[in-house]
């Protein structure tokens, strides 16, 4: 199923869940009967997960605000030490 959206004079846009490719250019409006005409809208993609719509929102904003790197990220928790007493009997360089 799809949402279409259509315009009624009366209504104003309103949304019907049709399968898809069954959409007509005109269709009686749900709420009042009258003619409706179809809206054409941008594809509904990612209305409902956050982590898409977070995605899109992240990559619209870095077009005209890109995050610009001027050195290296910090690092995780300073130089790797091993508590084991045995490796400390391990010869150096
Ligand atoms: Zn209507």
């Amino acid at each position: 199923m799809v949402t279409y959206s259509y315009r009624c004079r009366q209504c104003g846009d309103v949304d019907v869940r049709a399968p898809m490719g069954s959409a007509e250019p005109r269709r009686a409006c749900p709420r009042c009967g009258e003619w409706a005409v179809r809206r054409f809208t941008a594809p509904r993609v990612g209305r409902g997960d956050v982590a898409v719509w977070r995605a899109r929102e992240r990559t619209e904003r870095s077009a005209e605000q890109p995050e610009v790197v001027s050195g290296l990220p910090p690092r995780q928790g300073g130089p790797r030490v091993s508590r084991d007493p045995r490796h400390a009997r391990l010869p150096r360089p």
